[in-house]
């Protein structure tokens, strides 16, 4: 399972229909937030987003994407104190340069100590942190501030195993089937060795998510959502503003479009938008789908999947 979940989509400033950002990544049982703004504790209460989550990453320190941390850390702690939690773990904080003194001073603000462990990571464009089944790659982006754009890639997965094939062959389900659709070439009963490509199907292409963080469009961008399965781009104005665009650092929903359209990405959705546009926002969606069509529009406490392509689990 992999699927996002909308904290946060608007720009600046909090306004009725949309919180400033922050967005929940869930895989496999793990979750991920990025940004924090203010007011992302309610939300995540809101839409039912448990804080069961060991890091946060910050594509900047826009207080936008930032002020919401000292008050989630704090409710954090007072569940320990009541024993609602068990965070002995405790959080890492990830960010681009600037990390320790920004971060560093927003967790401090209003808390003598947090309860539990914080770490604070300082990142810059290239860092990949690796996992056992994924990549977390951090790509430069274009913000009037240091900022980082998160590409979240899968590693590939074993090919489709045959198990009706396999019985035929003679080989009993068990140890041995695993260890084939691992890529060991095994022996069977009469000393016939069987090679895994007998059996198992081509490596499976994993999934992508990026996360553009406030950002002009740029190369590097398009580059890092090479055929993402769902590329999440900010779209603060719209062709009107597409100088104000460019003058704050931020893009046009067409702009991001252009992005998504040069990366080969599936899905293209926009968020970060300004407190201008209502909460339809159908002049952006407009002009967004007039260069790529698979775009929506953010919503506060929207949840999308994110399939394999092939379709598998
Ligand atoms: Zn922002
Ligand atoms: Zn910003």
């Amino acid at each position: 399972m992999l699927s996002l979940t909308f904290l946060g989509t608007g720009a600046a400033c909090p306004t009725v229909d949309r919180n400033v950002a922050s967005l929940a990544l869930h895989r496999e049982g793990e979750m991920l937030l990025f940004d924090c703004g203010e007011g992302t504790q309610r939300q995540m209460m809101r839409y039912g987003t448990s804080f069961g989550f060991r890091e946060i990453f910050f594509t900047h320190y826009h207080s936008d994407h930032l002020l919401g941390l000292p008050g989630l850390l704090r409710t954090m702690g007072l569940l320990n104190i009541l024993g609602e939690s068990d965070r002995e773990e405790g959080v890492t904080l990830y960010g681009p340069r600037g990390a320790k003194s920004v971060l560093g001073g927003a967790i401090s603000v209003g808390i003598e100590r947090t309860k539990f462990p914080v770490e604070i990571v300082e990142l810059k464009p290239g860092d990949v942190i690796s996992r056992d089944e994924y990549d977390l790659i951090a790509f430069p982006t274009e913000h009037r501030a240091d900022s980082l754009g998160y590409a979240l890639a899968e590693h590939p997965r074993l090919g489709r195993f045959d198990p009706d094939k396999a019985r035929a062959m003679g080989i009993p389900e068990g140890p041995l089937w695993g260890r084939i659709h691992k890529g060991e070439t095994i022996e069977i009963e009469g000393g016939r060795r069987v090679a895994p490509a007998e059996l198992v199907g081509p490596t499976r292409a994993g999934r992508t998510v990026v996360i553009s963080g406030d950002t002009r469009p740029t190369k590097a961008l398009a580059d890092a959502a090479q055929g993402a399965d769902l590329l999440v781009h900010e779209a603060t104005f719209s062709d009107e503003d597409r100088a104000r665009a460019r003058e704050t650092g931020h893009s046009t929903a067409r702009e991001a479009a252009e992005i998504a359209k040069a990366a080969g990405a599936e899905r293209l959705v926009l968020t970060h938008i300004s407190p201008r546009y209502n909460r339809d926002a159908a002049e952006l969606l407009a002009e967004a789908t007039s260069v790529f069509p698979a775009t929506i529009i953010a919503r506060d406490g929207m949840q999308i999947e994110v399939p394999f392509k092939d379709g598998g689990v």
